[in-house]
């Protein structure tokens, strides 16, 4: 038997070897090792420019505050994501209202979407959910088509002059829709780099901006500082300078910045990435290659508008409810492979049912869980791995197939 766990993090020599010298470089909290990070993830995606913070929760958080989003203010989000997507726009004060799937697909439904945009709404929050492209051109169309309704508060909100599309590409590093990569598809973007994505710094995340009309993306820069360190007018960094003691604080805000202990584990993940995600590919073709003929549903990793970052590998066995699917991942278990759900839908958890949501007012988010399971989809996998996967998937589900 082996023992195939569902998503270890892919640290090979190399990381370690930086991670030594940043450590042995006499600077270890935010510095030239993030600033680097930085530059070379914000050309890599394609976008005006990146900060990198700790985590993705932060990121998103950031977006919504550089937006000037708060009390009184709506925001979209999907009911089929994990909650860091909701609870940032909660975190900021925000009301969040939720959208159902579309039928045949876990992307929100657009056509709801449009209609739930009021004069309040001030953000739709997609989810780039297993690293595939949410379709922006519709969803673009939809605030646009909503204009009319949009009451800009502050200089932001001006500029873009509509509703701010604020993606949650936690999965999506390296994803590209019709050649544009994400991080120059939304308005704004929030990327995790925690243990379990493709890309890691340990914890760790990044906001990212697309060339937005009116905007100048050095000030937009600096508000991500000031909001992320204290607002303290000068970071550790630019206080080394002789006698650059005095700093000022502009705001009491928040802590959330990026350590170059962790830049140090970007950098090279970024030099592997690549192959990273080729690897990926890889793997993903060898499942469904093995569980399409069984009529085994999985998301569709790549079509002719878009590439995804491979995140996640959802499958959806016909004919099965909770009950079985849960059966089949203790037998998985039993067996040595660890899977997953991706996502319980927010409206089914206790937080958001205390809430007063409700799960039957999101039916094909449940449609999409019930008979959901994912296989464990990593680069630590050899070619044996997978096939162990496959084998042992195929058998048992096999049971449960009519
Ligand atoms: C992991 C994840 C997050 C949160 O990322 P952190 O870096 O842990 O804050 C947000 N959204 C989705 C969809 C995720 O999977």
């Amino acid at each position: 038997m082996r023992n195939i766990p569902f998503s270890p993090p892919d640290i090979t020599e190399l990381e370690i070897q930086e991670v030594c010298e940043a450590l042995r470089s006499g600077w270890i909290t935010t510095g030239p090792r993030t600033k680097q990070l930085e530059k070379e993830l914000a050309e890599y995606c394609h976008a005006a420019k990146l900060v990198c913070l700790n985590s993705a929760t932060a990121a998103e958080e950031m977006n919504l505050r550089v937006l000037g989003i708060g009390e009184g203010d709506e925001v979209l989000v999907p009911a089929y994501t994990y909650t860091a997507t909701a609870a940032a726009a909660i975190h900021v004060g925000a009301t969040v209202k939720f959208i159902d799937s579309q039928k045949d697909s876990l992307e929100m439904d657009y056509d709801q979407m449009e209609r739930a945009i009021t004069e309040r709404t001030k953000a739709v929050i997609p989810v780039d959910l297993g690293g595939i492209p949410c379709d922006y051109d519709r969803i673009y169309q939809a605030v646009e088509g909503k204009k009319a309704l949009f009451c800009p508060k502050g200089d932001v909100q001006e500029a873009l002059g509509r509703v701010a599309v604020v993606a949650d590409c936690a999965h999506g590093l390296g994803a590209s829709r019709h050649g544009v990569p994400t991080g120059a598809l939304a308005d704004f973007t929030s990327f995790s780099f925690h243990a379990v994505k493709n890309f890691t710094t340990a914890e760790g995340g990044a906001s990212a901006w697309r060339t937005l009309p009116g905007l100048d993306d050095e000030e937009l820069y600096h508000r991500y500082q000031l909001l992320s360190l204290h607002g303290q007018s000068k970071d550790a960094l630019a206080k080394t300078k002789l006698g650059a003691w005095e700093y000022d604080i502009v705001g009491p805000w928040y802590k959330c910045n990026m350590t170059d202990l962790m830049a140090a584990i970007g950098l090279k993940q970024l030099e592997r990435y690549p192959g990273l995600l080729e690897r990926r590919h890889q793997l993903i073709q060898r499942y469904d290659e093995a569980l399409h003929p069984l009529g085994i549903r999985t998301l569709p990793h790549f079509t002719p508008d878009y590439t995804s970052s491979g995140h996640l590998y959802l499958t959806w066995t016909p004919g099965i409810g909770e009950k079985e699917r849960n059966e089949i991942i203790l037998r998985m278990a039993e067996r040595g492979v660890a899977c997953n759900v991706h996502y319980k839908p927010l409206p089914m958890m206790t937080a958001y049912k205390a809430m007063g949501f409700d799960i039957a007012d999101y039916p094909n988010a449940y449609h999409h869980y019930e008979n959901l399971i994912t296989l464990p989809l990593h680069t630590r996998l050899s070619d044996e791995d997978a096939a162990y996967v496959t084998e042992q998937f195929t058998d048992i589900v096999k049971e449960y197939l009519r």
